[in-house]
C-alpha cells in the first residue's frame, strides 16, 4: 500500500541548506520532513579539511560537520527520511514529491535544497573508464592511486584542494588547465604552487581518456594555444570542473535560468511558486559555500513560517513572477 506524509515543511536535500532549513522549521514548530536523497550530508560528505566554516578555530572534517547538521536537526525534532524524491507536482495545493520507495510527501510548503552535481567532460572515454582510472572525487578515490601519477583537470577550489589531497597518496599529480591561471582562492593557490609533487599543464584540454582493458593508461590532450594534440601516461584523471544544479526534477515546473538554476525572487528564497523555496547552491550561481547555503537554508524556512502564518495563503499553486 502507498505511504503519504504530510508535512507542513517538506525539505528536499540533506546538505547545508537542507539541514539548516530544518533547523529552523523544526525550532518554528513545523515539524519539519526532510528527505535526504542518495547523497545524504550533500558535497561535504566527499570533501576532507574544511576550514572556512565559521565557528570552528580549529580546521574539521565535512563529513564530520554535515554529521553535527544532521544531529542538531534530528535533535530538534526534524523527521529525516531516506528516500530520493523523482517526481513533484506543484500544481494544487499541498505540494506534492513521490519518492523512489513509492511514498508520497506532501508539504504546505516545499524547500528545495537538491544542491549540484559534479560535471564531467562528456567524453565517451571518460564514462569508459569510469571507475578504472576516472573518478570525480579524490577524496573518494585517492587511496586507490597510492605511488602513481595521476592528472587533475579543473582550475577552481575544487580542483586545487583535490590536488593538494592527491599529493598524500601519488608520486606525481598534473594538474590540466584550459587556461594560463586558476580561479581558486589565493591561500590556496599558495599551497598548490608551494608543493612540489604537482605540476601545472596550463592551456591544454582533454581529448580523450586513453586506456585498455586493464583501465585507463593516459589521456589525449590538445593545446588551447596551437591547437597540438599529445598524449600523456597516466594512471588516472580526477575531473574537478565543477558542478551542475540538481533541478532536472523541476524543469517545466518552476522557472530556471539558462544554467538551469532556480531563480528566486531578490533577497528572497521564493521561487515562481507561492511557497515553494530554494536554498543554497540549487540556486545560487555566485558563492557555492557551505555557509551561504546555510544562510539560504534558514532563509528559506523563515520565509515558509511566514507565508504558513499570513492570513491570505493562497489555498491554490498561483503562479507568481519570483524574479520580479
Ligand atoms: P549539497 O551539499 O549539494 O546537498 C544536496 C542534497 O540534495 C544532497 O543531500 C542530495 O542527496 C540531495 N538531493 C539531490 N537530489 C535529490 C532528490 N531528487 N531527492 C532528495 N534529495 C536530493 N564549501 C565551503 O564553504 N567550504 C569548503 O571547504 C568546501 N569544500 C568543498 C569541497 C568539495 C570537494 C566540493 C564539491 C564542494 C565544497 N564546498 C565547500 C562547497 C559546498 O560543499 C557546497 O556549497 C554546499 O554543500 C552546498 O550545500 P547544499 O545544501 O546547497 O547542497
Ligand atoms: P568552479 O569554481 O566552477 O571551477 C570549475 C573549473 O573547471 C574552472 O577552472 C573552469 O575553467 C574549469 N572547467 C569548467 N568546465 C570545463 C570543461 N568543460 N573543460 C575543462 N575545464 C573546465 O568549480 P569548483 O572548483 O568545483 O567549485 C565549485 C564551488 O564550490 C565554488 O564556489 C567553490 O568556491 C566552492 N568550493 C569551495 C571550496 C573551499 O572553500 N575551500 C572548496 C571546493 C569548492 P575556467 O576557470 O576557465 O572557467
Amino acid at each position: 500500500m502507498t505511504q503519504t506524509h504530510h508535512t507542513k515543511v517538506l525539505i528536499i536535500g540533506s546538505g547545508p541548506a537542507g539541514y539548516t532549513a530544518a533547523i529552523y522549521a523544526a525550532r518554528a514548530n513545523l515539524e519539519p520532513i526532510l528527505v535526504t536523497g542518495m547523497e545524504p550530508g550533500g558535497q561535504l560528505m566527499i570533501t576532507t579539511e574544511v576550514e572556512n566554516y565559521p565557528g570552528f578555530a580549529d580546521v574539521i572534517q565535512g563529513p564530520w560537520l554535515m554529521e553535527q547538521m544532521k544531529a542538531q536537526a534530528e535533535h530538534v525534532g526534524t523527521n529525516l527520511i531516506t528516500d530520493y524524491i523523482t517526481e513533484v507536482d506543484f500544481s494544487s495545493r499541498p505540494y506534492k514529491a513521490i519518492g523512489d520507495s513509492g511514498t508520497i510527501y506532501t508539504g504546505d510548503t516545499v524547500i528545495i535544497a537538491t544542491g549540484a552535481k559534479a560535471r564531467w567532460l562528456g567524453l565517451p572515454s571518460e564514462k569508459e573508464f569510469q571507475g578504472k582510472g576516472v573518478s570525480a572525487c579524490a577524496t573518494c578515490d585517492g587511496f586507490f592511486f597510492r605511488g602513481k601519477e595521476v592528472a587533475i583537470i579543473g582550475g577552481g577550489n575544487t580542483a586545487v584542494e583535490e590536488a593538494l589531497f592527491l599529493t598524500n597518496f601519488c608520486s606525481k599529480v598534473t594538474l590540466i588547465h584550459r587556461r594560463d591561471s586558476l580561479r581558486a582562492e589565493k591561500i590556496l593557490q599558495k599551497r598548490f604552487f608551494g608543493n612540489d609533487k604537482i605540476e601545472t599543464l596550463w592551456d591544454h584540454t582533454v581529448e580523450e581518456i586513453l586506456g585498455d582493458e586493464t583501465g585507463m593508461t593516459g589521456l589525449r590532450i590538445k593545446s588551447t594555444k596551437t591547437g597540438e594534440i599529445s598524449d600523456i601516461q597516466k594512471d588516472g584523471a580526477f575531473i574537478a570542473i565543477g558542478h551542475d544544479p540538481a533541478t532536472e526534477l523541476f524543469k517545466d515546473v518552476l522557472e530556471m535560468d539558462e544554467d538551469n538554476y532556480l531563480i528566486t525572487a531578490s533577497d528572497s528564497t521564493a521561487t515562481s511558486i507561492h511557497g515553494v523555496y530554494a536554498a543554497g547552491d540549487v540556486t545560487d550561481h555566485t558563492y557555492r559555500q557551505a555557509v551561504t547555503a546555510a544562510g539560504m537554508g534558514c532563509m528559506a524556512a523563515l520565509e515558509a513560517d511566514r507565508f504558513l502564518a499570513a492570513s491570505e495563503v493562497p489555498k491554490s499553486a498561483e503562479k507568481i513572477h519570483a524574479a520580479e
